[in-house]
């Protein structure tokens, strides 16, 4: 249940609801007690309904600050299309010199983000970020901090790294996106990126999760999915970072685990018509680590838009069998530049076709 408060409420009248809520919930002893957020411009009160008896609905609604009282059956509320029903648009870049970009929303058509996997050094990102310009693509990936398997591979420059993305992004225009793995580096990372990268290990880091929904200065926070996520724990963890404050999350969908090798994952695309129906979140997807091979990634591009994808996040190398990271699955430039064309021809037609209601 999301408890919606008046703007004009007094502070007495929202202490008198807080109170009230917190009683009815059994929110007091054991418990933090519950407190209200600022979503959107609206303060809200998000609790489980599950404990009120017959009375207490009607005693809230009552209430002199309560402006409406939303339902949610769901674990997730906030990010729930049942507390908001239009699709998010989460403006990218607005806080830096890039240039804005939006992703999602009625009238925005999918963003193509494309970079390296790992920022190696200065002329290899500066030499992709020209060619994802020149592409099309709208903005620049690349990873500082790398979460690898094995701790003997190339973990990124580090701070090194977010400053040669800045730097990437003062020459292109195009606004950046990295991945923080620590919660105390959210606040640089943030300084320096246009938008968060929470990656697959981490989606159920739970003090990342708040850190970034804290800490990050509201930037938007693309959420990967995890290697073995269902879509309820992935929303719940999107949760985590809007209830702590930061509205603007990004869902990416990068493939599960599965018993068959040959992809790197296996792409799950029902997920993207499937949270479009559960959550107001744009969704995104990453063929490149959904499929770990780079023949793969056109195809599996289009079928992302076809599913009705805000955007995708695809690996560009200028040498993709001398990247540092994920060689196998990174696209040359001339690809991308292919797949910016077939994304902006599919977009049209799901644009014209699918999301315009048709007239009887
Ligand atoms: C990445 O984007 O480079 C990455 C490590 O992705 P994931 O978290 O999806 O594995
Ligand atoms: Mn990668």
């Amino acid at each position: 249940m999301i408890v919606i408060i008046r703007s004009q409420a007094t502070s007495a009248q929202r202490a008198q609801l807080l109170a009230l809520v917190n009683r009815l919930t059994g929110s007091h002893g054991g418990q933090q007690p519950l407190t209200s957020v600022k979503i959107d411009g609206r303060e809200v009160i998000v609790c489980e309904s599950g404990h009120l008896d017959a009375q207490s609905l009607p005693l809230l609604k009552q209430q002199e600050a309560v402006e409406r009282v939303v339902p949610i059956a769901t674990a997730y509320k906030l990010v729930s299309r049942a507390f908001k029903t239009q699709t998010s648009s989460i403006v990218v870049g607005a806080a830096t010199i890039a240039e804005p970009v939006v992703i999602g929303g009625a009238d925005s058509m999918p963003v193509v983000i494309a970079g390296p996997c790992a920022v190696e050094g200065r002329e290899q990102l500066l030499t992709i970020a020209h060619a994802v310009k020149a592409a099309g693509g709208r903005m620049l990936r690349g990873g500082a901090f790398k979460p690898r398997t094995s701790p003997y591979q190339f973990q990124g420059l580090g701070i090194q790294g977010l400053q040669l993305l800045a730097e990437a992004r003062a020459e292109t225009g195009l606004p950046i996106i990295t991945e923080v793995m620590e919660p105390d580096l959210v606040e640089t990372v943030a300084h320096y990126a246009d938008v968060l990268q929470i990656g697959s290990r981490n989606m159920q880091n739970f003090p990342l999760l708040l850190a970034a929904g804290r800490n990050s200065c509201k930037r938007p926070v693309m959420l990967k999915r995890g290697l073995s996520a269902t879509i309820d724990e992935w929303l719940l963890a999107a949760e985590y970072i809007v209830s702590a404050g930061n509205p603007n999350v990004i869902l990416c969908e990068r493939g599960i685990r599965s018993f068959d090798i040959q992809t790197r994952n296996v792409l799950d695309l029902a997920c993207v018509p499937l949270l479009h129906e559960l959550t107001h979140l744009p969704v995104i997807v990453d063929p490149s680590h959904a499929t770990g091979r780079r023949e793969l990634v056109p195809t599996m591009s289009r079928a992302a838009i076809a599913a009705g994808a805000e955007g995708l996040i695809l690996e560009v190398h200028p040498e993709p069998n001398h990247a540092l990271c994920d060689g196998r699955q990174s696209i040359t430039p001339e690809q991308l530049q292919t797949i910016v064309h077939e994304t902006d021809v599919m977009a049209q037609f799901m644009y014209n076709t699918v999301r315009v209601p048709q007239v009887a």
